[in-house]
């Protein structure tokens, strides 16, 4: 092996300009939250077609904001797909409501209005569709199950930022309430740790804003009690220090103004795979090309049947990180979790997400990769399959 670099199954892309952004606010007045939290905010909305947007510490920071945005509490049922990060299902349970798991496409991960409809009772007051890999759930059907069991939809858009039709961008929070965005360094931009509320109303927008700090209130006329003059705030209601800093939104605008071209990036890389893919024996993109034009790319996910192929996938993750390849599965079902098992999940309910999670395979996928970097992926994917003695099922 010859020192090729490590190529994990993601990464940030982080420029001279994005750093020269971050010293200049080392050297201003304002560390923490200052001038530029407001300008990330009002980039956000230009990007997204959002109304507001809230910035806030980190995306499982935003889910649980949205959650109190949102009026949930204990009693309600928060619906959630089977196949998401661990946050989606716990920011329910941050503010004390019910998750209800929705089944997801056995080959897409994807929730569908048709899954949610089945987990609708009256108790249900949320519904958080999950944007896979950066693939659009169909949150306009979703919306139109969630109005009809009076429940509001947060769309969790932690993979899609820069996603969508150019009419109907991911976060303009068109058929929802709230979309929620992470900054995480994996995902198209990042601030390190950080994240994103879209919100449609500036009602929603001004929950959000003082959940994010403590609960304080400022402005005289917003005051339950009487004014009493400019050191003067009132706490309504319980809230948090979810603030992000200015050093966070510095780099947050400048990879901001980056975002087209990453994803340009990232679909060029995953069309390349698609190509190389496209009569693959045992390996089939989870993405469709029909999916692929707005999808958002955070995730190159590949479906290979590990039992027919009689191939292990952890050897085979195993053989792929020796020749310096990373690869991750994404995600385990929530409802396996024994957290979850305790308050009465069975991961048997949900066989879509258990076929999607035995299949699935997320390669290299980053904005400073090269096809070249593909190419050698699918090469030792293919050779290390072979390696492992995968036999052709038929
Ligand atoms: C990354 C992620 C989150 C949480 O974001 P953090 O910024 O890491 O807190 C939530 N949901 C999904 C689907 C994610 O991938």
């Amino acid at each position: 092996m010859v020192d090729r670099p490590f190529l994990p199954y993601g990464r940030h892309v982080i420029g001279d300009d994005d750093i020269a952004a971050v010293v200049e606010v080392l050297r201003s007045d304002f560390l923490t939250t200052g001038p530029a939290v407001g300008k990330l905010e009002a980039a956000l909305v230009a990007a997204t077609g959002a109304a507001h947007a809230v910035a806030v510490a980190n995306g499982t920071a935003a889910l649980h904001a949205a959650c109190f945005a949102a009026g949930l509490g204990p009693g309600d049922e928060v619906i959630v797909p089977a196949i998401t990060f661990l946050a989606t299902a716990n920011c329910a349970r941050y503010v004390g409501a019910s998750v209800v798991f929705a089944d997801v496409d056995p080959d897409t991960g994807l929730v569908s209005a048709g899954e949610v409809a089945k987990r609708c009772t009256t108790r249900t007051r949320a519904v958080i569709p999950v944007h896979l890999t950066g693939a659009q759930a169909d949150v306009a059907a979703i919306a139109q199950v969630a109005r009809d069991a009076n429940a509001i939809v947060i769309e969790d858009a932690a993979h899609a930022l820069g996603g969508g039709p150019e009419t109907d961008r991911v976060g303009a929070c068109t058929h929802s309430a709230m979309t929620i965005f992470s900054f995480h360094p994996v995902k198209q931009i990042t601030t390190g740790e950080g994240g994103a509320i879209m919100a449609h109303s500036a009602a929603l927008q001004e929950k959000l804003s003082c959940f994010r700090s403590h609960g304080m209130v400022r402005e005289p006329a917003r005051m339950e009690l009487s004014y009493e003059g400019p050191w003067y705030y009132e706490q309504q209601s319980l809230g948090f220090n979810y603030r992000l800093s200015d050093l966070q939104a510095a780099l947050g605008i400048c990879q901001l103004t980056k975002l087209h071209a990453f994803i340009a990036t990232r679909r060029a890389l995953a069309a390349r795979y698609d190509a190389l893919l496209a009569s693959h024996p045992f390996v089939v993109p989870v993405t469709s090309a029909q999916a692929a034009a707005t999808s958002a790319r955070h995730l190159y996910s590949v479906r290979i049947d590990f039992a027919a192929l009689g191939v292990s996938r952890g050897a085979l993750m195993e053989r792929m990180r020796q020749a310096g390849i990373g690869t991750q599965v994404h995600y385990i079902p929530v409802p396996h979790q024994p957290y979850y098992r305790k308050l009465g999940s069975r991961p048997e309910d949900f066989p879509g997400a258990m076929r999607y999670y035995f299949r699935t395979l997320s390669l290299p996928l980053f904005a400073s990769m090269t096809e070249t970097d593909v190419e050698r992926v699918v090469e030792t994917l293919t050779s290390s399959l072979h390696a492992l003695g995968a036999r052709n099922p038929s």
